[in-house]
This record gives structure tokens, sequence and C-alpha cells, in this order.
């Protein structure tokens, strides 16, 4: 028997086989309030299910039938592997066909007719138990500490509710500073916590038809039938912890996928939750949900990021110049450009940065890309220098994590070496928020490219929220106003202040600034009259293609 039988509140399938419409129909309203009820009208259908249908747990099989009787049944089922383990219970009228009955397997025998209701329930309630507990001899189905089932049964299990045909919901719970309270309070007290809020689980899987596991440490998970109100358990779980420790700031946050694709494995469904959990990090929400718009969203990252080394090695990635124009003198000067890349995937079509470039800075790809990218840029410059204008320069966008490549200083310089090109041909854009994360470590690398002539700019500033007293100690040559300022130039009068003080702060800390975004002529004569040295955007020209870059070249040169 198990320890908890009642933490397995699912119901049952049991395949009723036989030839008469009356013994199937009596037998089906004796048991469906408590299983789940297949029935087959002969032994050949009867096989078919069997073969076809997962989690029966029960045959309850009529020996006389025409064609392909219940000892055909039998033998047939006992010769495939499949199935052959699925306990039977005979229904007979005929005393002596049992024996011959148990030696082709079959595990108990009920009479026929069936008057006696409680008795055959019991019968069937008692072999339930017994296979049960067969299948899980050598599989540990609990968890040790908690009494919920592992993740092991619980995918087990699982698979079998979501058979059925109801909508379902999977739920993760965790704790919010569990690995603290657990250092803070010890074991044995924290372990009470986990039991106390097993057991609210338990309660709650049963009242939903549903079960619950413990995966580990504070990880839990539920599989419900669907219901809409999920407020309550968050409630009564955060009040069985506020009885236990009043002094500390312990609740749970969970993590709902609702109606879940019963087309997934469970453990996927699980990770699913469990992410909306994690989407809550800012823990002033206790209860999230998992977005089912993000599996397809989740299908196109993947795409992405398994199409990425194909799309590197058949050059698929191709760079846009947008020109950056010098503005001190009476006419807009070209004076350089930034290197944007753009990804022309062969099914997908045209992707834009914004797609894949802060994918690509989560998962490290962007090392290689943005070394792609430099490659292909020097071997241009390199072009455009020989040909056109002798002082362009070129910049390139550096996420923060190409800084922490092994060696990274000399791996550009080498890339810039074999296309004859100066340090100070290249600039580096850095973003203003990569400087205000950890800083140290890359403000030493940053020093060391413009020790030696490289040029770093500072992008999208006023976004990093740099304080003003670490802004004296970066390293940077030009200061690159975001764009967002253009974008609030009209709307908000404050915004010109801010431009204006910007420009001040530039001119201070002895740095040149460049403004992105500039879309109107309005714009460009303001930020002209307040000394901004460059500007970039769609005023002057859009990011361009590579041969219209070069018409652009043959104009200015
Ligand atoms: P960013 O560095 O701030 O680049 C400026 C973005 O503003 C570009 O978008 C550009 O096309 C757009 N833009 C330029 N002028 C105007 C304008 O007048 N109005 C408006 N509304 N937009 C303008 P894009 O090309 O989509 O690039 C987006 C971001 O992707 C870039 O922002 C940059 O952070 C990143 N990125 C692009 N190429 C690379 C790359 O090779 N490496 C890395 N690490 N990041 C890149
Ligand atoms: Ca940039
Ligand atoms: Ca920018």
């Amino acid at each position: 028997m198990y320890k908890n039988q009642n933490l397995l509140n699912i119901k049952r399938r049991i395949l009723i086989v036989d030839d008469e419409l009356i013994n199937r129909t009596i037998l089906a309203e004796m048991l469906k309030d408590t299983y789940e009820i297949l029935t087959a009208s002969n032994g050949e259908e009867a096989l078919e299910i069997l073969n076809k249908e997962e989690y029966i747990t029960i045959v309850i099989l009529d020996l006389l039938m025409p064609k392909v009787d219940g000892f055909e049944v039998l033998k047939r089922k006992k010769a495939n592997i499949n199935i052959k383990d699925i306990p039977v219970i005979v229904s007979t009228s005929e005393k002596e066909l049992e024996v011959k009955s148990l030696k082709l397997g079959a595990s108990d025998f009920i009479k026929k007719p069936y008057d006696d209701v409680e008795v055959i329930k019991a019968r069937i309630a008692k072999l339930i138990d017994l296979y049960e507990s067969k299948i899980v001899v050598n599989k540990t189905r609990e968890d040790e500490l908690t009494g919920l089932l592992n993740a092991e049964a619980f995918n087990l299990y699982g698979e079998g509710i979501l058979l059925n045909s109801k909508k379902h919901d999977l739920i993760a719970i965790r704790l919010t500073n569990f690995i603290f309270l657990h250092d803070y309070l010890g074991s044995e007290k924290s372990n009470t916590i986990l039991k106390n809020i097993a057991k609210e689980l338990v309660k709650f899987a049963n009242k939903n038809n549903g079960i619950a596991c413990r995966s580990h440490d504070d990880y839990f998970y539920v599989l419900i039938d669907h219901i809409s109100n999920y407020e309550n358990i968050v409630e009564v779980l955060n009040n069985e912890l506020s009885l236990l420790h009043e002094r500390i700031n312990l609740k749970v946050k969970i993590g709902v996928y609702q109606n879940v694709d019963k087309s997934s494995e469970i453990n996927v469904l699980c990770d699913r939750a469990m992410s909306a959990v994690d989407s809550n990090d800012d823990q002033t929400q206790d209860i999230g949900f998992y977005d089912t718009k993000s599996i397809e969203q989740n299908i196109y990252i993947e795409k992405l990021i398994s199409d990425f080394d194909n799309a590197i090695k058949n050059e698929e990635f191709i760079i846009y110049y947008q020109p950056k124009f010098n503005i001190e003198g009476d006419k807009p000067k070209l004076e350089g450009a930034e290197a944007l890349v753009r990804w022309i995937h062969p099914e997908l079509g045209f992707i834009s940065p914004g797609d894949f470039i802060p994918l690509f800075e989560k998962n490290g790809l962007i090392k290689k890309l943005d070394t792609y990218v430099l490659q292909k840029v020097c071997k241009d410059l390199k072009f455009f220098k020989e040909n056109y204008s002798k002082t362009l320069q070129i910049s390139v966008n550096f996420s923060r994590n190409d800084f922490f490549v092994l060696e990274i200083k000399k791996k550009v310089d080498s890339i810039l070496a074999k296309n004859n090109l100066e340090h100070k041909d290249i600039h580096l854009e850095v973003t203003e928020s990569a400087y205000t994360r950890d800083g140290e470590q890359l403000i030493g690398i940053l020093n060391s490219f413009r020790n030696d002539n490289y040029l770093i700019e500072m992008d999208d500033f006023g976004t990093g929220y740099s304080t003003l007293n670490a802004i004296t100690d970066l390293p940077f040559d030009y200061l690159k106003l975001d764009m967002i300022f253009m974008r609030k130039f009209d709307s908000n009068k404050n915004s010109r202040k801010v431009i204006k003080f910007i420009i001040n702060l530039s001119k201070i800390l002895k740095v040149k600034t460049v403004a992105e975004g500039v879309e109107t002529k309005e714009q460009c004569d303001f930020l002209k009259s307040l000394g901004c040295n460059l500007i970039q955007g769609y005023y002057l020209s859009k990011p361009l293609k590579y041969d219209d870059f070069i018409l652009l070249l043959e104009k200015e040169s």
C-alpha cells in the first residue's frame, strides 16, 4: 500500500471488455464515478485499445465472446511486452474457467451477474494498489522529505492525467529567499516549512483533481484541472508561512501555465510554468502567468540560434553604413559612419539587429558576430580609404561581453593590422549602460585600447544613469547623445535644456559630441547652434547598403 494514497487523486482508466452491451453498461455505471471507463465489445477491439491507449490500469475481461474470446486476449496480451503487465480481472459465471484463465495470467475474478457492487469495487481497488506498488518497486515515487511525488513519478502520472480531454494548468511554486532562509534558520526549520507547503499543495491538488510534486529544494509543481483563480492558494500558502515566521519576509511566488499544450512533455510544461515565476523577479507580484504567445517567440528564437553558425559561414550578415556628418562648418561634411549589421535570412528574410543582438548578447554568440562584423568592416574600410577618403573613420558597436574575450585587444589589433589600418580609423562604440554595470574591469580594458590610439564613443548617452562624479573617470573620446532626446525634441521643453547641458558637459570633459537620430533641419540647426560636433540620422542619411555608401563616397570626395 502507498503511504500517501491520497496524493494520487487521479481517475485510473479501466477497460471493460464484454460482447454484451448490457454487461458493459452495468459495469460502467457502477464504476464511472471512481474510474475513467473505456469499453470494447470484442477481443480484437480490446487488444487494439490496449496497444493504442496508454495508462490503462486494469482490464475487466469477459471470457466467452465470439471470434477472439477472453482466453485468446489473455494469450496475446501475455506475449506482448508492452501490455503484458496490465492486470486483468476476468468476469465469468463459470467457476471452472477460473483456473485456466489464471494460468494465462489473469489476476482475479468477478462473478456475473454483477450483484454485489461494493465487493467488485473493493477487489478492483485492491488490485490497482498491488499493481501500482509493483511498478514502483524499483523506483521510489515519493519525495522523502515531504511525501509528495518526486519529479519522475509526477511526469509519469502527469502524462496519464493529460490524456483526459479536460483543460489543465501546471503551476510552479517557489519561495522567495529560500537559500538565504535555509542558511539562516537551519535545515530543520526550513524543512518544516517545506513540509507545510507540501501539505497545503496536496489539499489544493486533491480539490482540483490533480497531483503535486517537489522536484528539489523549494521547487514545487502542481498539475490540476484548469481553474481561473489562483489568489486563494497563494493566500493560503502565505498565511501558512507567516504563522511560522513572523520576523522573516518569506513568501511564495507561483508561475501558472494555463491550458497547457498537451503535446509537450511534462518537464517542458514545468519549465514554462517555472519561467513564469522568474518573470516576476521584482518580487512585487506573487503570481506570474506563462504567456503562450511566447511559445511562438521561443520557436523563433531557437531558430535564430540554431541557424547562426550557418549564417556566419554563408555570409548572411551584411553591414550597412550610416554616415556621420561633421556640422561645425557651413556645410555638413562626411567624416565617418557607423557600421550596423543586418541579417538577410534565406527563409525569414530581412531581420533587424533589434531582433537578434539582445538575444546573442544573452547567449554569448555576440562575440563571434562582432568579430565577424569587425573583419568585414576593416576589409571595407581598407577599400574606402584606398579609393575614396583617407580620413574616413568607422565606428563599430561592441557589446559588453566582447571585452571579456581573452586578449580581446590583441585580436582587434591583428584584424586591423591585416588590413593596414591605423587604430584611430576605428571607433569602438560602447553603450553607456555597459560602463555602469560593474565597470571597473571594463574601464581597464577600454583604457588599454585608448592608450593605444583607438577612439571610444560612449553610445546611448543619457540612458545609462552615469553619475556626474563617475563620468569624469570614464575613458571615452566621443559622447553619443541617445536618440531619445531627439524623439522628445518637440513634445518636451526640458529636452532641449538637457541637450544643451550634455553638450556643455562634453566640452568640459574635452570630448566631442555626436547626436544620433537627428531627423529634421530644426534639430540639426539647434545642435549646430550649441556647438555639437557631429550628427547622424535620417535627416542627412539613413543607414546605407554598401553600394549606396560607395555612391556617397564618390559624391563627397
Ligand atoms: P544603436 O547603436 O543605438 O544604433 C542606432 C540605431 O538607430 C540603428 O538601428 C539605426 O538604424 C537607427 N537610426 C539611425 N538614425 C535614425 C533616425 O534618424 N531615426 C530613427 N528612428 N532611428 C535611427 P539598428 O540598425 O536597427 O540597430 C539597432 C541596435 O542594434 C543598435 O543601436 C546597436 O545597439 C545594435 N547593433 C547594430 N549592429 C550591431 C553590431 O554589429 N554589433 C552589436 N554589438 N550591436 C549592433
Ligand atoms: Ca551604436
Ligand atoms: Ca545609439
